[in-house]
């Protein structure tokens, strides 16, 4: 598929196996979180805003949500030194955490994340739209994967490259490493 740069962006998985999988993933959910009072899901931003936002509109419990930002040294993607840009409003401390990030890389954003929310969270859950596992520099998992991918670099359904392609309902991968 070519977009408007002439970029050759190939789908990967189209905006109806997003839906599906989106739906199979909220069940589960919805079945773990069934006895848990007031889980607290918090999207990782940019890139997990829209996962997000279908995931907890398929939810069939009640849910609150919230989101933090981090910033890396190295970019956007796959950073060393990671710091807390913007943390979630909501008080943390004794919360159900479903934690609900785009894609797992290196592994790094996720150990950060699990170290700030661990402490604080009665549980802490984390759900992953994409998994590349090739990738992993440290040892990081997910309770809940969307689709595992080999390592390409994906753009789309809330991923940018350079802050552009969010926008697309599908995920393709976009031909630059
Ligand atoms: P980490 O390397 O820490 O596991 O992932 C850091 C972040 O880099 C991810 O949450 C995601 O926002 C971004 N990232 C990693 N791989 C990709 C990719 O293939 N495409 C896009 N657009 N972002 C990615
Ligand atoms: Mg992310």
């Amino acid at each position: 598929m070519a977009n408007d740069s002439g970029d050759s962006i190939e789908c990967l998985f189209t905006a109806a196996q997003i839906e599906a999988r989106i739906a199979e993933l909220a069940k589960t959910l919805s079945r773990d979180l069934q006895e848990v009072e007031a889980p607290l899901f918090i999207g990782v931003l940019t890139g997990a805003w829209v996962f997000m936002a279908d995931l907890v509109r398929r939810m069939e419990t009640a849910v609150q949500c919230d989101f933090i930002r981090l910033s890396s040294y190295e970019g956007g993607e796959s950073g060393g030194q990671i710091t807390l840009e913007s943390a979630p409003r909501a008080d943390c401390r004794g919360r159900h955490i479903v934690l609900v990030e785009d894609i797992m890389d290196t592994g790094l954003s996720l150990r950060w994340l699990c170290d700030y929310l661990a402490p604080q969270a009665a549980s802490l859950r984390v759900c992953t739209l994409l998994d590349k596992p090739a990738r992993r520099r440290v040892e990081a998992r997910a309770d809940y994967t969307g689709f595992t991918i080999p390592d390409r670099f994906v753009v789309g359904y809330g991923m940018d490259y350079n802050g552009r392609y969010r926008e697309l309902p599908f995920i393709g991968v976009l031909p630059v490493r």
